[in-house]
């Protein structure tokens, strides 16, 4: 079977159809398809828990039994993304070669082949971002943040950071922990000057309006600092000084922000996170003394998560975000 399929494989449709009624007894033809779709199955599964090399080689074992099996090679070439990077533009390869020309890949193939422009164009990854860092158990929440992440990732690393002068020592600590958190597992660099800085901490005009708190999504603005083509792009974090912070609630703050600047834009559906927030919402707002407003803002952990590190290291290999096909 496995040698006429191999050479049904290499004929065109009609032809495929014509020799499977003459020579091949259709039962086994429907049976190795039909453990393809298992294996394909069981390699979603794998994809789904984060353990893409095994993903990857079951990926591949599906597309063994079933050679024009369009799916498995998108998500082969997917789940190689987290795996390597060479591998998986040359799996998109494939994918296109077996997708170009059906009906059913018709939207794929265009948006496929702009994927692989993208993965060749894109820079080396610092250590700490590399696939293998992934560490499977911590899993991540890439797919609630990967669609409005897309394209937030920086290219050249170190990153620059300027911290600022806060008008509070407490404050300045903070956000110092704050920054060492973060480059303890991101190649991160502190500058002295602000126009130095990919991301800069602004502490001015940082009182923010009562109805602005908790919407802390735009704490971090993302714009071009010059003109034209020497535009470069910075991210600014405007800290919010409207509430009586402690060092530790800068830290908190600093090291959210910090995420959202590295590339994050979204949050975190675990209080183990660094990206975690709760929503604007009477039951979990609390109050700060001498504020007159209830918080909502509040991240309890001290430093990123492993979930969160798994989350940047797939914003940092997948070239945009993309479904697994089902
Ligand atoms: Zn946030």
């Amino acid at each position: 079977m496995k040698i006429l399929e191999r050479f049904a494989g290499q004929l065109p449709l009609a032809g495929t159809v014509a020799v499977l009624l003459l020579v091949g007894p259709r039962s086994v033809v429907a049976e190795d398809k039909a453990k393809a779709r298992d294996l394909y199955r069981e390699a979603n599964t794998n994809f789904d828990r984060g353990q893409f090399k095994l993903a990857a080689d079951t990926y591949k074992s599906a597309i063994a039994e079933d050679s024009q099996f369009g799916d498995a090679y998108h998500n082969l070439a997917l789940a190689n993304e987290m795996v390597d990077r060479k591998q998986a533009i040359e799996d998109w390869k494939k994918f296109i070669q077996v997708a170009e020309g059906r009906e059913e890949y018709k939207f794929d193939v265009a948006r496929i082949r702009a994927r692989v422009q993208i993965l060749e164009s894109m820079p080396a990854l610092p250590e700490a971002m590399q696939p293998a860092r992934y560490v499977l158990e911590a899993g991540d929440y890439y797919w609630t943040i990967s669609r409005n992440s897309e394209g937030e990732e920086w290219t050249e690393f170190p990153v620059k950071v300027f911290l600022g002068s806060a008008q509070q020592l407490k404050w300045q600590e903070g956000a110092r922990e704050a920054f060492d958190t973060w480059a303890a597992v991101f190649p991160l660099q502190l500058v002295a000057l602000s126009k130095q800085a990919d991301i800069r901490l602004n502490w001015e005009g940082g009182y923010f309006e009562p109805g602005r708190v908790g919407e802390e999504e735009d704490w971090v603005q993302i714009k071009p600092d010059g003109e034209g083509f020497n535009a470069r792009r910075i991210a600014v974090i405007t800290v919010n000084l409207s509430a009586h912070w402690g060092k530790n609630d800068m830290r908190a703050i600093i090291a959210h922000e910090l995420g959202h600047a590295l590339g994050v834009k979204g949050h975190s559906d675990s209080k183990k996170d660094i990206m975690y927030m709760e929503k604007q919402d009477n039951r979990h707002s609390f109050r700060v003394p001498g504020f007159p407003l209830p918080i909502t803002w509040r991240s309890l952990v001290k430093q990123p998560s492993q979930r969160d590190i798994n989350t940047l290291i797939r914003l940092y290999n997948h070239p945009g975000s993309s479904v697994r096909f089902k």
